[in-house]
């Protein structure tokens, strides 16, 4: 079977990074679930649908155009890499990613990043319900003045203006709707080891990935 590592975690928590990382060193694929989701809310806002039409959601995200070229996303022909990284794209995201249509109609697009030689896919859901198999389950957190410090620099590095208190609200905001929704919530998945990063760096949290898996 082709090995599948999943890395799943609380926004902001580095899984990002460290999921690319980890996927450059083993020479494996890459799986950004949350582009999926932040993509198909920046597919919904251009077509005007409204954000509270699950059956329209979900026909955006069935149909989502989207391809992923070395580090940079594209939909329909167009680059978005940054865009989708916008805050306001990731709370639309986590809203409508608490719509059961339109995780199930993304299903199938992230069962295809299972690719030889191997995968890294991160999310919230990738080892509890996508990859359920994974040979492999981290579950990345850091206390959320970390993480919102984190984003803050993030942003302030793509050229985005940022404020830390509104930042640290945002992220408390999707960190509950994330963890109490009905599917698919945010947690630790069976057999998953929990990974503390706040007072690591991403190399070390690479290291400790790598020698989970070797092990
Ligand atoms: O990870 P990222 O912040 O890019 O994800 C954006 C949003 O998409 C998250 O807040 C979360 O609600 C949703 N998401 C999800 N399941 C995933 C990945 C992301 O619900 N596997």
């Amino acid at each position: 079977a082709i090995p599948v590592i999943t890395i799943d975690g609380p926004t902001a928590s580095g899984k990002g990074t460290v999921a690319q990382r980890v996927a450059d060193k083993l020479g494996f694929y890459y799986l950004d679930s949350g582009a999926l989701y932040r993509l198909t809310a920046l597919s919904a806002i251009r077509h005007q649908a409204s954000l509270s039409d699950e059956h329209a959601l979900s026909k955006v995200a069935e149909h989502l155009d989207c391809s992923f070229v070395g580090g940079d996303v594209f939909l329909a022909k167009e680059n978005v890499t940054d865009a989708i990284r916008k805050e306001e794209i990731g709370n639309t995201a986590s809203k409508i990613a608490a719509l059961p249509g339109v995780r199930h109609a993304l299903v199938g697009l992230q069962l295809r990043f299972r690719m030889a030689p191997g995968l890294v896919a991160d999310g919230r859901d990738m080892g509890t319900v996508i990859f359920p198999s994974a040979i492999l389950k981290v579950f990345l957190t850091a206390s959320a003045e970390a993480r919102a410090e984190r984003r803050y620099k993030q942003l302030i590095g793509k050229g985005f203006s940022a404020n830390m208190a509104d930042l640290l609200k945002d992220l408390q905001e999707r960190d509950a709707r994330d963890a109490n929704r009905s599917v698919a919530p945010l947690k630790p998945a069976e057999g998953a080891y929990i990974l503390d990063t706040s007072n690591m760096t991403a190399d070390q949290a690479v290291e400790q990935v790598l020698s989970w898996y070797a092990s």
